[in-house]
């Protein structure tokens, strides 16, 4: 197990990634993760500032958290339901630290609402946000990942996309639209692992686990009855770490569960430096 610091000459040196929904949870935690391994990250979401959100954590902690622990950090605000921000967004971690090495598709808006109900704005902003933003990204990352033969994709998925089977116990109600986004994800993540495998780009998949963040507590998801399956968060995080660390010949095309992939490869995850947003 590594210890929570940051090592300036770990695998990922001198790489640029780019995290998504990097304001808080997840996103938060694998910024830093990624920085402990010598990543220079570019950390972005709309919330830049205290006060801009009601939920905790801001792109500015994210990147203050990695920076004063000795690690490489910065933030940029972009709404990834907009184009032109999303277009901004790259042009802009370019200028700052250099073309795109690791990108990671993290951020989501999730409404949870059964069919018959389900609003077509809400419908719309959630495919955008969540798989349009995670293509369009990865179209504009593409071209010099290619170029450069080197680059990785993770793409964060979650046990929702899965085909809900007879009986039917433990669903989450009105979970239908964020299966079928994450579901998208993974289908997409599959092709483009195909797509760009002879040029030594790397497309993954990874599903958290029940992780205790800001979002999972707005929809109420931690439980009486889901409490045993919380995992913690620094196991996507060290499970992101070694997808993008990976060989890319052999670590593509996967699609996984952070819990048993770590299983699966004997890692214990590492502590993340400095302290979480919340
Ligand atoms: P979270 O606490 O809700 O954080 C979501 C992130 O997405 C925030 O940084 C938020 O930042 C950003 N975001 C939302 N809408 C955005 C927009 N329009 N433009 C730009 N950024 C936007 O979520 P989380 O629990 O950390 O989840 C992270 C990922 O893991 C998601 O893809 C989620 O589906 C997946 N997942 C989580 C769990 C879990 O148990 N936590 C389980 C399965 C899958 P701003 O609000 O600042 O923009």
């Amino acid at each position: 197990m590594a210890d929570a610091k940051i090592n300036p000459n770990g695998k990922l040196k001198g790489r640029v990634a780019l995290v998504t929904g990097a304001s808080r949870g997840i996103g938060e935690a694998i910024s830093t993760r990624l920085a402990m391994e010598g990543a220079k990250v570019i950390c972005t979401a709309r919330t830049a500032d205290d006060g801009q959100s009601t939920l905790p954590g801001t792109l500015k902690h994210t990147a203050k958290r990695i920076r004063d622990a000795g690690g490489e950090a910065n933030y940029l605000t972009c709404d990834l339901s907009k184009a032109n921000e999303r277009e901004q967004l790259v042009k802009d971690a370019t200028g700052l630290y250099g073309p795109i090495d690791i990108l990671i598709n993290n951020g989501a808006v999730t409404f949870y609402s059964p069919i018959e109900t389900f609003a077509e704005k809400r419908f719309k902003l959630m495919i955008e946000v969540q798989v349009w933003a995670a293509l369009h990204l990865s179209q504009m990352v593409l071209p010099s990942m290619r170029e450069r033969k080197q680059g990785a994709i993770v793409t964060i998925s979650s046990g929702a996309a899965w085909h809900p089977k007879l009986p039917y116990e433990n669903l989450r109600a009105g979970g239908t639209v964020y299966g079928m986004c994450k579901a998208a994800l993974e289908r997409f993540s599959t092709g483009l692992a195909s797509e760009v495998y002879n040029d030594n780009i790397s497309v993954n998949v990874i599903a958290p686990g029940l992780v205790a963040t800001p979002g999972v507590a707005v929809h109420g998801l931690i439980t009486e009855k889901t409490k045993h399956r919380v995992s913690p968060i620094e196991n996507i995080a060290e499970a992101v770490h070694i997808l993008v660390t990976g060989d890319p010949k052999k670590m593509t095309g996967r699609i996984d569960n952070a819990g048993p992939f770590l299983e699966e490869l004997g890692v214990k995850p590492s502590p993340l430096v400095g302290v979480a947003a919340g």
